[in-house]
């Protein structure tokens, strides 16, 4: 099969679809892969990593979608590459079609194979494809989360693992899935105190039996929640309720409560954020201050590590990527049933329930 990796033309997308290490196992398996000149440079690969991998590289996007089989790929085709699109063509990417009808009816109207990253489920109901970005966000959050607690940035002025005889930061983690527990282990091996709040009783059980005694669980209720904020520097959002907005389990009021220079990271700004003064935010003006609390909320963190979060993305598609180029999408998703659970649009048809009904579309 000819694989095409084109770059990415989406405003402040640094990542790529695929490392030159997808490349190498691709060519071992006698496929043929396309890499637009420069795809990779802001993750930090260039065109001869790609050739010494054994790709070649083409000059323009048109190039790549003109000739490969199928397209790997990292965001949403956006309106400048609907039309490259051919008809059959697989594309494999996030494709996040309930959120754009015009994408959707596009995609229809290219008759090719839509398989979408975020809807690949396995058999415990995981999404594989996501995980790994929200690794990379609940990582990060600390790391942010640090960042502002310095005065210069009109944080606390907290140091989260405090010094001898001083005593450590204090996290308060909404949420123990990934982005939570993430951000629970980054902050401890900081050294500060951490408070991870679920609803789910075998997360926190999780919690509770693999990480050190300096990280707490509590259950997730309004009660702990207003008791924890008044004395906790940095709160991670990472609740999740699957398909459905993000409760507020902090809400405006609860802002008063809080000690001034108190650090808000709502990772979980994606789905409307668990906090009720939560906006969206870009790394170019990643915060803003509501009653004395800083609020971080860019909604798209791992965009700020290009080259971890594109190792971690290919390391996961990978596997699937193989799949599809040596059985074709048919054979593939007939026998992989988590593959198949993220074929979205086939030939002009729509095949994902959720997706007719985000447009009050008839079925
Ligand atoms: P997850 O499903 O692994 O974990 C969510 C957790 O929230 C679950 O353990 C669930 O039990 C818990 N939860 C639900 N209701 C709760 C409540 N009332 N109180 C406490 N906990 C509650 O999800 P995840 O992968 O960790 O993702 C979390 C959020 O982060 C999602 O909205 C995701 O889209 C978002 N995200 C954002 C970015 C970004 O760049 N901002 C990146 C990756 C993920």
């Amino acid at each position: 099969m000819i694989v095409g990796v084109p770059k990415e033309i989406k405003n402040n997308e640094s990542r790529v679809g695929m490392t030159p290490a997808g490349v190498f196992e691709l060519i071992k398996n006698d496929h043929t892969v396309y890499v637009q000149s420069g795809a990779g440079e802001k993750s930090g690969f260039f065109n001869q990593d790609y050739q010494q991998a054994g790709a070649t590289i083409l000059d323009t996007i048109g190039q790549v979608y003109a000739l490969s089989d199928m397209i790997v790929k990292v965001k949403e085709p956006i309106a400048e590459e609907y039309d490259l699109i051919q008809k059959g063509q697989i594309v494999f990417t996030y494709f996040h079609f309930a959120s754009s009808e015009a994408l959707t009816k596009a995609m229809i109207a290219s008759k090719s194979i839509c398989i979408a990253y975020e809807t690949v489920e396995d058999k415990e109901g995981t999404l594989p494809l996501l995980t790994p970005m929200s690794e990379v966000a609940g990582r990060m959050a600390i790391q942010q989360g640090a960042k502002y607690l310095e005065k210069p940035a009109k944080g606390r002025g907290v140091l989260l693992g405090g010094v001898p005889g001083v005593a450590p930061g204090r996290v308060l983690v909404l949420g123990a899935g990934t982005v939570g527990i993430q951000a629970a282990k980054m902050a401890a091996g900081l050294g500060a105190h951490v408070t991870i709040l679920d609803i789910n009783m075998k997360r926190l059980r999780y919690v509770n039996d693999v990480m050190p005694s300096h990280v707490v669980t509590e259950f997730s209720s309004e009660f702990n929640i207003r008791k924890l904020i008044k004395t906790h520097d940095l709160i991670v959002g990472g609740v999740l309720l699957k398909g459905a907005k993000a409760p507020n389990l902090i809400t405006r009021d609860m802002l008063k409560e809080m000690r001034p220079g108190t650090v808000i990271v709502d990772v979980a700004v994606d789905q409307g954020g668990c906090v009720e003064t939560t906006k969206a935010t870009t790394h170019e003006d990643p915060v803003y201050i509501i009653d004395d609390v800083v609020h971080y909320c860019v909604a798209n963190m791992p965009g700020a590590v290009p080259y971890t979060s594109t190792v971690a993305l290919t390391n996961v598609t990978l596997p699937y990527v193989l799949k599809l180029a040596n059985m074709g999408w048919r054979s593939a998703c007939n026998l992989d049933k988590s593959l198949a659970k993220g074929l979205n649009i086939v030939d002009g048809e729509v095949v994902y329930e959720g997706i007719t009904e985000a447009f009050n579309w008839e079925p």
